[in-house]
């Protein structure tokens, strides 16, 4: 089970540096201003002397700009710390963190105006986060018990301490304004959330227990293929309309009408015309479709308004891990790129900047109102 894990690091590592030159031609290349779309299509037949509605917000105190970027950052596994007398691989040591590190990087997070948003809301384009706040989004990948699991006390099963969730918890007790919220991209053809150990207290709880009390805080489960899936070895539509499908329907088996809305695609992995399979199928009579699919990722993602957001293809950051990296979350909150995502409060209009406009495709707006200012 080590060694598998291991192997997954590597190949995980090892796709991420392939995508790296890509990624970094992405963004250098894509940030030119396109086409000046010139703001507000909608004459009205007459101008009238109405005057505009008040704003509900202080644009000026806000400065929203819902045209800007989201991280969406990726973890995998935390610890208390690194034994010094033991020896870690560096893929180890790149995706592993302490707790005391997340609690340290909500709290500095909360100081710089950062609140947690949804995968959901996110691809809904109906980010909640409160006028002024930027929002991140964090992912959780392979269903550690690091990330979440549960023990028994009293009888009662109850959040391990040693576990994100826990960590996450407490933060919200005393920063309420911070929000909770995560997706945890499971594979249910293994033991998501959960481990047989030798040492702390037993881990407690069925599969559908663990997966309903992470519900029930308001996370939300994504799909990861039902083995973790290499789907770029995949030569056939069965192998990935198995793997998505029948996770999703092991999720139906366990939690009645949950139903995946985004895909954690493992190693990265899968870019051509198999990729139809991925966002939608049928497996032994049970449909799936999936909203969006999350790479492993490099940097942080563009507005769903944006005239190259992928819901595809959506970039995620990596959380960074006791080895820190080029490109990790740390490297970009020290190297923000404008413009960043800033709230406006409301998931029904869209406020941009004036000179953003650019960055906003009206077609991916839906019914959502587009403000300029
Ligand atoms: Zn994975």
């Amino acid at each position: 089970m080590k060694t598998q894990r291991l192997v997954i690091l590597l190949l995980v590592l090892a796709l991420a540096v392939g995508l790296e030159a890509v990624v970094m031609t992405r963004f250098t290349g894509d940030r030119g201003p396109a086409a000046e779309v010139a703001p507000s299509p909608e004459p009205t037949a007459e101008p009238t002397a109405t005057p505009e509605p008040t704003p509900e917000i202080d644009l000026a105190a806000t400065k929203p700009n819902e045209a800007g970027e989201i991280p969406i950052v990726m973890f995998h596994a935390f610890t208390e710390g690194l034994d010094p007398n033991e020896s870690y691989s560096d893929d180890f040591k790149r995706y592993t963190q302490s707790f005391s590190y997340l609690r340290d990087l909500m709290e500095r997070l909360y100081d710089k105006g950062y609140r947690l948003a949804s995968m959901n809301d996110f691809l809904n384009n109906e980010i909640k986060v409160e006028a002024g706040y930027r929002p991140v989004i964090f992912t959780f990948d392979d269903g550690t018990y690091s990330q979440f699991s549960l023990i028994e006390e009293n009888g009662e099963l109850t959040v391990n301490p040693d576990c994100a969730v826990a960590v996450m918890l407490d933060f919200y007790k005393e920063h309420p304004d911070f929000g909770l919220a995560g997706t945890f991209y499971v594979n249910l053809g293994g033991s998501p959330f959960y481990e047989e150990r030798s040492e702390g207290p037993k881990l407690a709880g069925t599969l559908q227990e663990r997966l309903q009390y992470l519900i029930d805080l308001g996370f939300e489960i994504g799909n990861h293929t039902y083995t973790h899936y290499n789907m770029s070895n995949a030569t056939d539509a069965e192998t990935i309309i198995r793997e998505v499908g029948k996770n999703q329907a092991a999720m139906y088996d366990l939690i009645e009408g949950y139903t995946f809305t985004s895909f954690s695609l493992p190693f990265g992995g899968l870019t051509d015309d198999l990729f139809e399979h991925i966002k939608r199928g049928v497996y032994e009579g049970v449909p799936y479709e999936n909203k969006g699919v999350v790479e492993v990722g490099w940097d942080p993602s563009v507005s769903p308004v944006n005239p190259d957001f992928n819901p595809y293809g959506i970039h995620r950051v990596r959380g960074t891990g006791y080895m820190a990296e080029d490109c990790d979350f740390e490297w970009w909150l020290r190297n923000e790129r404008d413009p960043v995502y800033v709230s406006d409060g409301d998931p029904n209009t869209v406020t941009v900047p004036e000179a953003y406009t650019y960055l906003v495709d009206e077609t991916k707006l839906g019914d959502k109102q587009l403000r300029v200012y």
